[in-house]
């Protein structure tokens, strides 16, 4: 390549969307992968009142902001609705998603060519973690976590405190008194 400037790497922004409660290691990976390929990732914290989350939405946005503090071209946001118009909002054209395996490819295909049918200008951009991560959700780590499991080497050690906070509290507020 003559000019390092027309890189194709490292250009423009991305969205990097989901629940992320909590975020775990397999989410920050591909993160730190989303960052040698666009300048700036703007993870976005989807906020589901359908969803009972273990996190609130100001939870999950705090402890990414925190893990990521120290990088600059990390930016983090919640939103609701629709996550084209999220994009739109940000004007950011590209969409990061996470494929672990076969078994996410259905459903991520059909939310891609959903959103892609929804926003014809928006793209989808899929990357694989670590192998090593391949078997992680947070959803594992959140029911882990509850029966009293290790999961140190599963999310960063903020969010280990954090699910042994958040569980301790959760045992206490279910402790019947005894009158
Ligand atoms: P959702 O609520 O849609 O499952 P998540 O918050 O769990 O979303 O994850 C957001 C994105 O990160 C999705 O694209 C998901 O496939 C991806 N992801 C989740 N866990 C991992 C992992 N261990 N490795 C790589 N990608 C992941």
């Amino acid at each position: 390549m003559k000019n390092p400037q027309e890189s194709p790497f490292k250009k423009g922004r991305a969205i990097y969307p989901g629940s992320f409660d909590p975020i775990t290691n397999g989410h920050v990976d591909i993160i730190e992968r989303g960052l040698k390929v666009f300048e700036e990732i703007v993870v976005a914290v989807l906020e589901n009142p359908k969803k009972a989350p273990l996190f609130s939405t100001k939870e999950r946005v705090d402890m990414i902001r925190e893990i990521f503090s120290r990088q600059a071209r990390i930016r983090v946001r919640s939103f609701h609705g629709l996550l084209v118009e999220f994009a739109r909002s940000e004007g950011i054209p590209v969409v990061i998603r996470g494929l672990r395996a076969i078994s996410d490819f259905e459903y991520e295909l059909q939310m891609a060519l959903m959103n892609r049918n929804l926003a014809p200008d928006i793209e989808t951009f899929f990357m694989m973690p670590n192998v090593r991560y391949s078997f992680l959700s947070s959803n594992l780590v959140r029911e882990v976590a509850l029966l009293g499991g290790a999961v140190d080497a599963l999310v960063p050690g903020l969010v280990e405190r954090k699910l042994r906070d958040k569980i301790a509290k959760i045992k206490r507020s279910k402790r019947i008194p005894i009158s």
